[in-house]
C-alpha cells in the first residue's frame, strides 16, 4: 500500500525522503487493548476514505454523515472510541476531521438537551450537515430578541467555519438579560448573508471561517441562558478537537518513521525520534485518561474544564514539538516536495491555533485556585474532599 522512495535533488544534496502513497488506512488507537475488529475495520474504512478526499470538503461532509449516525457520543462510556476515530481522521487529513469534528459537536449538544429543540421550524433533516459557531469578537456581536413566540438573531458573528458549505449551525448569542444562549440557525435563512471574506490561509484552506451577517434570522433556541457554555459537554467537545490535533501530529510523526525505515539514523536523528515518541505517547495517554474520567462522570463542571484545559493544552505542546522536530529532522524537502506532508504540516499549524496557549494556562492556574478550597491531595488531613481530578498533585 505504501512504498517509499529516495529523490535526490538535481544538486546532489543529501536525499529526502517522499513517499508515494495511495490509500492510507491506518488506525490511531487510544486504548491499550486491541480495537475491536469491526470497529478496526470501520474505522480503517474512514481513514481510507479520508486520505483518498485529501482537502475535500464535500468528502468531509460524506463523512460527517456517516460517523453522526455511527459514534458515540462523548459521556456515553465510549468516548474513548469517539476520540481514537477523530485522532485517526486527523492522521488521515486534518480537513476532513475539522469538517467531521464540529458536526459530531453539534449532535452530541443537542443530545445532551433534557427536552429537544424544534428543529422542524427550521427544516433539519436526517441529511442536516451543523457546524457550531460560537467565538466572539468584533464590534457587532449577535444578539438574539424574542419576537411573539420565536426568537430572531441580529448582528455578525465571526469564525464561522465551513458556513457556505453545511446546512444548519449552532450559534450562541446575547439574549436581553445578558447571558449567551445558543440557538440552532438554517444557513440558507432569509436575512443570514455569509460573508466571503479572503481566506489567506495556507493551512486548512478549504475550511474558509469567515463572519456571518444575521438580519432578524429566525432561531431556534437550544438550552437556555448559559447552559451551551455551563454543561459538562462544553469540556468534552473541546477535548474531541484535542483528538484532531494528537491525529495530525501521528500524521506528522509517521513521516519521521518514514525516514527511519528509508535510510540509517545517526544519533540526532534517533534522538528526534525518540523524544516525538515520548510527547506522543504522553498525548495519547492524556487523551485516554480523560475519556475514562468522562465516561466515569468524573469531568463534569470545574474538573470538566480543568480536564479539558489540561489535556489541550498538553497535545498542543506536543502538536508544536513534533512540528519543530519534524521540521529539523526530515529538513526542507518533504515540505517543499512532498504535497501530503507539506499540506499536513500547514493543517496543523492552522489548527492548533484554536488553542489559546499562554491564556490557557493561565486559565488552567486560575481554574485549580478556584477548585480547589482545602488541602493538596495525599495529606492524611485533607480527607476525601479534594476533588482529585481537580488537582491530583
Ligand atoms: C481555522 C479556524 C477555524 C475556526 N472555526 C471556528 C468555528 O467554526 N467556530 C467557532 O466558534 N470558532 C472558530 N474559530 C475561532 C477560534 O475558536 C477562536 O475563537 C479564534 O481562533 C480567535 O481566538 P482568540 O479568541 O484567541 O482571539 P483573540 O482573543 O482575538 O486573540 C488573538 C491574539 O491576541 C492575543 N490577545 C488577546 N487578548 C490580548 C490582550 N489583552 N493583550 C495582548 N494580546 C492579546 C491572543 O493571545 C492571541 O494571540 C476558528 C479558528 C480557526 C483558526
Amino acid at each position: 500500500m505504501s512504498t517509499v522512495r529516495h529523490l535526490t535533488s538535481s544538486e546532489g544534496r543529501a536525499p529526502v525522503v517522499a513517499r508515494i502513497r495511495g490509500t492510507d488506512d491506518r488506525l490511531v488507537w487510544l486504548s491499550d487493548r486491541p480495537a475491536p475488529g469491526p470497529e478496526a475495520a470501520l474505522l480503517r474504512t474512514w481513514a481510507g476514505a479520508a486520505s483518498r478526499g485529501r482537502g475535500d470538503v464535500q468528502a468531509g461532509l460524506r463523512l460527517a454523515l456517516e460517523a453522526g449516525r455511527i459514534l458515540p457520543a462523548p459521556g456515553s462510556g465510549s468516548t474513548m472510541s469517539l476520540w481514537s476515530a477523530l485522532a485517526t481522521l486527523g492522521a488521515a487529513d486534518l480537513t476532513i476531521a475539522r469538517v467531521v469534528e464540529p458536526h459530531l459537536d453539534a449532535l452530541a449538544i443537542m443530545a445532551q438537551l433534557d427536552s429537544p429543540p424544534d428543529l422542524d421550524l427550521i427544516g433539519v433533516t436526517d441529511t442536516s450537515t451543523w457546524g457550531v459557531f460560537a467565538a466572539e469578537g468584533g464590534r457587532d456581536p449577535l444578539q438574539a430578541r424574542p419576537d411573539g413566540e420565536q426568537w430572531v438573531l441580529q448582528g455578525t458573528k465571526p469564525w464561522c467555519s465551513l458556513a457556505a458549505e453545511l446546512s444548519h449551525a449552532l450559534v450562541t448569542a446575547w439574549v436581553p438579560s445578558g447571558a449567551r444562549r445558543t440557538f440552532a440557525v438554517a444557513l440558507d435563512s432569509i436575512g443570514l448573508d455569509v460573508q466571503h471574506a479572503p481566506w489567506h490561509a495556507r493551512g486548512l484552506p478549504a475550511v474558509t471561517s469567515g463572519p456571518i451577517s444575521f438580519h432578524d434570522v429566525r432561531a431556534v433556541p437550544v438550552g437556555a441562558d448559559n447552559w451551551y457554555l455551563t454543561r459538562p459537554g462544553f469540556a468534552w467537545g473541546g477535548i474531541g478537537v484535542a483528538a484532531c490535533w494528537y491525529g495530525g501530529a501521528v500524521g506528522v510523526a509517521r513521516a519521521l518513521m518514514e525516514q527511519a525505515r528509508s535510510r540509517e539514523l545517526d544519533q540526532v536523528g534517533l534522538m528526534h525520534l525518540g523524544a516525538v515518541d515520548e510527547a506522543l505517547y504522553a498525548a495519547r495517554c492524556l487523551l485516554r485518561d480523560a475519556a475514562a474520567q468522562v465516561d466515569a462522570g468524573r469531568a463534569r463542571e470545574d474538573t470538566g474544564r480543568i480536564a479539558a484545559l489540561r489535556v489541550r493544552g498538553r497535545v498542543a505542546a506536543t502538536v508544536e514539538e513534533v512540528l519543530t522536530r519534524a521540521g529539523h529532522a526530515l529538513g526542507p524537502g518533504p515540505l517543499c516536495f512532498h504535497p501530503e506532508h507539506a499540506g499536513r504540516v500547514a493543517d496543523l499549524q492552522v489548527y492548533v491555533r484554536q488553542e489559546h496557549a499562554e491564556r490557557d494556562q493561565a486559565a488552567l492556574g486560575r481554574a485549580l485556585l478556584d477548585n480547589v478550597s482545602a488541602e493538596p491531595p495525599g495529606r492524611p488531613e485533607s480527607g476525601t474532599t479534594t476533588p482529585v481530578d481537580g488537582w491530583p498533585w
